[in-house]
């Protein structure tokens, strides 16, 4: 078996691919970066995903992305390509709804983000504002003094991703949270997406802004929180021990398999390469030490010629 240490952390050597393929039955991996590129399949990942499943891997598609329901996503895995079916999909959109219908949540959600997270709320019965734009369209001591208009029965808050965050929705949010009762929810944080031309920021920013102004931290509900794979672990779908995470990066998606156990695979057909991993093992500290997989490989389609 490998076992984890600087110098084995590279392309998986032939001769013991079969008896490592062995060590797992059941894989969780991230989709951005890993099996598709906003909305092409990365080169050998849907051939892999299907080689997979043929040998009797169990296989989980888990993303962080709030803005697409789990029946988008399937929609979308299956458009290019990928035979995957609703219970394979994990989104933080989905389980951040289930987190209110698991406390038997009766009352209203202030949502900032997207019809991602309102249609999983719907689907679950639970009450939430409508979103979408929401801009200031006087200045500050207008708004607040007439403009702003705080509904009541809101008993949680969910922060995801929000193409037109605002600052009359923080203001909203703030208002809220400002009720110790009040649950706090965020989809996920990760820090940015980034193609060739361009930077995008991604929802670690909203959730920051949020939090710093509502002196209060977010349960975040996506990776690295185990919260996001709970119910396949404790129902016997998965066993940790012979579960392998793929990701494209370390402080979500390996943190993740850190967190929960699981042998983990970086591919650097996303957001962090080799140079990134490497820099962790000279950090060498604790905290860098879980944020290193067990294995790297360029792009998934690279393990398929052993499959
Ligand atoms: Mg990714």
């Amino acid at each position: 078996m490998y076992k984890h240490s600087a110098t084995n952390l590279l392309h998986l050597p032939e001769v013991d691919v079969s008896e490592w393929l062995n060590s797992f039955d059941s894989i969780i991996t991230d989709c951005d970066g890993v099996v598709w590129l906003f909305n092409n399949p990365i080169e050998g990942s849907v051939e892999t995903i299907s080689k997979f499943k043929e040998i009797n891997k169990k296989v989980f598609f888990c993303t962080n992305n709030s803005t697409k329901t789990r029946r988008e996503i399937l929609e979308k895995a299956n458009r290019l390509g990928f035979k995957m079916n609703e219970d394979e999909i994990i989104s933080t959109a989905h389980a951040a709804a289930t987190y209110l219908k698991n406390r038997n949540f009766k009352k209203k959600v202030f949502v900032i983000g997207s019809e991602g997270i309102t249609k999983e709320l719907d689907a679950l019965g639970i009450d939430h504002n409508k979103v979408g734009p929401d801009p200031i369209t006087s200045n500050i001591n207008q708004y607040v003094s007439e403009d702003l208009k705080l509904e009541t029965g809101i008993g949680a808050v969910i922060v995801g991703f929000d193409e037109h965050i605002s600052f009359p929705k923080l203001t909203k949010a703030v208002s809220y949270l400002n009720d110790p009762e009040c649950i706090f929810l965020a989809t996920n944080t990760d820090e940015r997406s980034v193609t060739p031309s361009y930077v995008i920021a991604g929802n670690g920013g909203i959730v920051k802004a949020v939090e710093t102004c509502a002196e209060r931290d977010a349960i975040v509900i996506g990776k690295p929180n185990p919260y996001i794979c709970e119910s396949l672990i404790r129902d016997g779908i998965i066993n940790p021990k012979r579960t392998l995470m793929i990701g494209d990066r370390c402080n979500t998606d390996i943190m993740l398999g850190t967190n929960c156990g699981f042998q983990t695979l970086l591919v650097g057909s996303g957001i962090h390469q080799f140079d990134h991993v490497k820099a962790l093992l000279a950090k060498g500290t604790e905290e860098a030490k879980k944020l290193v997989p067990d294995f790297y490989l360029p792009k998934l389609g690279d393990l398929f010629k052993f499959l």
